[in-house]
């Protein structure tokens, strides 16, 4: 098992995932298949792009044709589909409907036989704000049966899930535990009935808490998550893999997924989108169209929405954008905002230990932008390194870049909205020198001149 990070930004990672079989590209989504009828045919989901999918190996093994064809045939060949394979193991049903037919230990066995490329241990999902004693005894479980799994004589490359409902510590604890043992992925459970009720801030605490204890080499799964709001947030946060049952059941009710949230197909007359659905047809053609082929097309154009998504978070942590683009996506959803709000607000300093400290620029706004972590590394390292500013004298910024000489900066501090105190010195370098911000676009008054460096008033010159 190798997971090897080719970029960051934030906690956000592009890596290479290779379990020995088919190599996945993260951040990926996988697509969940119904072993008994896909929606789409899985070539398809091969050809918009994915690289993983998920199944479930507890339907498989329940049913028993199903079971036989796995097992002769393999369960790349069950789903038909080439790539990635990941299967989950009926710890879905056990949350649904309280109970399973099968055991820990048969269910991992069986995933080896059928050559998954992860599978699953079967982990008791704790619902939120269960009573604490109930998430207390639901990790032990789960702990046990991961231990149980990695001693399994037939064992596929392991997802160890971590559990422990609302409760930060039990999460931290849970991720500790399992953090030693040989994972080839930790997906973080529990988290779609809080997805479910946009609880995006809670998603955050319990993200967070599993982030802080789990091994940093091994890629995690938001379980469940497959909400475009959430997607950029989530790999923001440090996860990598992410599943979606969401295109499917979507379509089935006629909602569309697109940058604006979901949107429903009987209210639109035009489609924001040039995939090859929306490209070919209009809402009244889908409306018109019989039932079958409606939910397929729909289903279709929300995978590529999703694969949309997936793409645009890797071109932001690619160009050193992810923050940014985490602050847009947010925007177009309060409870999304709430969720930023309280990363920002409390988990700054954490995000630091894993962000790239310095950039090209950086994009600020509001409040939420000050919890970004460039700017708490800046933070930090001028408590550390600089010893503040003692014996200098304080003066209020002005506009970016400070108008300072050489030889007087040593004797200047400036109070700066965005950093608090930076060193004279300091102002020509990042982030002081590279932030962009909204007061930077004013026109002034009293500016004879462009003190501007760059071609950003020239060019306004040139229009007037
Ligand atoms: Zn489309």
């Amino acid at each position: 098992m190798r997971f090897e990070v080719r970029d960051r930004d934030v906690a956000g990672r592009i890596g290479r995932f290779d379990t020995g079989g088919p190599v996945v590209t993260t951040p990926e989504l996988m697509p969940v298949i119904n072993p008994h009828e896909p929606t789409v045919d899985p070539k398809d989901i091969e050809r918009i792009g994915f690289e993983a999918v998920i199944t479930n190996a507890y339907i498989v093994w329940k049913d028993e044709d199903l079971r036989e064809r796995a097992v002769d045939e393999g369960i790349h060949s069950v789903v038909g589909f080439d790539g990635f394979v990941m299967t989950d193991s009926g710890s879905f049903q056990l949350a649904e409907y309280g109970d399973v037919e099968v055991d820990n230990r048969t269910i991992v066995e069986f995933q080896a036989e059928i050559g998954s490329d992860v599978g699953t241990i079967l982990d008791i999902p704790t619902p939120p704000d269960a009573p604490r004693e109930v998430a207390e005894r639901d990790v032990k479980t789960t702990v046990e049966r991961a231990k149980e799994a990695v001693e399994c004589e037939e064992r596929p490359p392991l997802a160890l899930t971590v559990q422990g409902s609302t409760y930060p510590d039990l999460r931290e604890k849970c991720a500790a535990e399992l953090g030693e043992l040989p994972a080839a992925v930790h997906p973080i459970g529990g988290v779609v009935p809080l997805l479910e009720d946009y609880r995006f801030a809670d998603v955050v605490d319990v993200v967070m808490a599993a982030k802080k204890a789990l091994p940093p080499e091994k890629p995690v799964h938001l379980f469940g998550c497959g909400h475009p709001l959430a997607i950029p947030l989530a790999v923001a946060m440090g996860c990598d893999l992410f599943d979606s049952a969401s295109y499917a059941l979507y379509a089935k009710t006629g909602r569309y997924l697109s940058v604006l949230g979901t949107l429903r197909l009987e209210e639109m007359r035009w489609f924001p989108c040039r995939c090859p659905v929306c490209s070919r047809y209009d809402p009244q053609d889908l409306r018109e169209m019989p039932e079958e082929e409606r939910v397929e097309l729909l289903a279709l154009h929300n995978l590529n929405e999703l694969r949309r998504v997936i793409d645009t978070v890797r071109c932001a942590i690619s160009g050193g954008e992810l923050w940014e683009l985490v602050e847009a996506t947010c925007r177009s959803h309060p409870a999304a905002w709430a969720g930023l709000v309280r990363l920002s607000s409390r988990y700054g300093d954490e995000l630091a230990r894993w962000s790239p400290s310095v950039k090209r620029s950086l994009k600020v706004y509001d409040e939420v932008s000050k919890g970004r972590p460039e700017l708490h590394i800046y933070r930090d390292r001028m408590r550390g390194r600089f010893g503040g500013v003692e014996g200098r004298r304080i003066v209020k910024a002005g506009r970016r870049p400070y108008d300072v000489e050489w030889l007087e900066s040593w004797e200047l501090a400036f109070v700066d909205e965005w950093l608090g105190l930076v060193p004279g010195e300091l102002t020509r370098t990042f982030p002081c020198h590279s932030l962009v911000e909204p007061s930077g676009f004013e026109r002034r008054r009293d500016d004879g001149e462009d003190r501007r460096s760059g071609g950003r008033r020239g060019d306004e010159g040139r229009r007037r």
